[in-house]
């Protein structure tokens, strides 16, 4: 199937819902062989059911239940990927939670501070160390325009630039290491065809916030901070996302890629509505 991933291989973690769920029909839908990763398997078995219904002709994918939290289980994901399908091209560590326990330095417990560093931080180290691995030993295919390297992709926030005042302490430290630590990696492996990037989405109405966020007068707090006027669709990071796995971002290594509605750039907000409508989920 001809695309802008055409016969390259990607992993996609938190695959069965939010940017994951849209990112594995993008990607798909561009050609790639799919690895739908995701500690709730049945989710993931969802989102591979929709894709094959969505687009029949897509390269062959697979779900794997993975706890990103736990190394081996992240070994064990990228050892699939290549015994599947022989390479990685691109792995997008996305997944990671937002605890509702998560709140200010002093009513943070230790164990929710711990649980989301190992899942949000330690998950996407784990990600990157065993993808770059796997990435050094592709096989190059100049015919199909496949060489070593690839594209790492994970997914920050925009928390990890801006404060709030409404705190998830543990969450917004854990977004922060991943844009410091994704920013190294990209400068040790500039050299070896890796590229490695942040994704800094803006404020989402994907479940993740939208479970949080569950009165109008919480999800008013949020929206008077953001330019455009409306949260973010889970399509458009998978859009931003698949930029970044493909050769068309070539010169872009280090980035703190944002896709934030302008959040992070804004002191006072426009008024009025939203101009244009989001754009629609493939997912529907
Ligand atoms: P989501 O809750 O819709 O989806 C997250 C997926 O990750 C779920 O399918 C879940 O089962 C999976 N997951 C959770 N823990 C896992 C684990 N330990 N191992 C494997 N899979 C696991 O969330 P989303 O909004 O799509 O968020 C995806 C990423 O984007 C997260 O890293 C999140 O922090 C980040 N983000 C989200 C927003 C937002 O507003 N939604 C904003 C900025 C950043």
């Amino acid at each position: 199937m001809p695309g802008r991933l055409a016969h390259k291989v990607a992993i996609i973690t938190g695959a069965g819902s939010g940017i994951g769920l849209e990112s594995s029909l993008l990607f798909a839908s561009e050609g790639a062989h799919v690895v739908l990763a995701d500690i709730n398997i049945t989710a993931a078995n969802k989102t591979h059911s929709l894709l094959k219904e969505k687009y029949p002709n897509a390269p062959e994918a697979i779900t794997v239940k993975v706890d990103v939290g736990k190394e081996q289980e992240i070994k064990a994901l990228v050892d699939k990927a290549l015994e599947q399908f022989g390479r990685l091209d691109v792995m997008f560590n996305n997944a990671g939670i937002m605890h509702p326990a998560d709140d200010n330095a002093l009513n943070t417990e230790e164990k929710i501070w711990d649980l989301t560093m190992t899942i949000n931080l330690k998950g996407v180290w784990w990600g990157c160390k065993y993808a770059i691995l796997a990435m050094h030993n592709n096989p190059t295919d100049e015919s199909k325009k496949l060489h070593t390297g690839g594209s790492i992709i994970n997914t920050a926030s925009f928390v990890s630039l801006l404060g709030a005042a409404t705190p998830q302490l543990a969450y917004t430290a854990s977004k922060g290491a991943v844009l410091a630590m994704t920013r190294e990696l990209a400068m040790v492996h500039a050299r070896e065809g890796i590229r490695l990037n942040s994704l800094c989405p803006g404020p989402l109405k994907t479940p993740l916030l939208m479970e949080f966020l569950n009165t109008a007068e919480k999800r008013d707090r949020r929206m008077v901070h953001i330019p455009m006027g409306r949260f973010g669709e889970a399509i458009e990071q998978a859009q931003a996302a698949l930029f970044l796995a493909t050769d068309e971002s070539s010169y872009i290594t280090g980035a703190d890629f944002k896709v934030d509605g302008g959040i992070s750039s804004c002191y006072v907000t426009p008024q009025g509505d939203p101009a244009l409508p989001p754009p629609s989920s493939l997912a529907s």
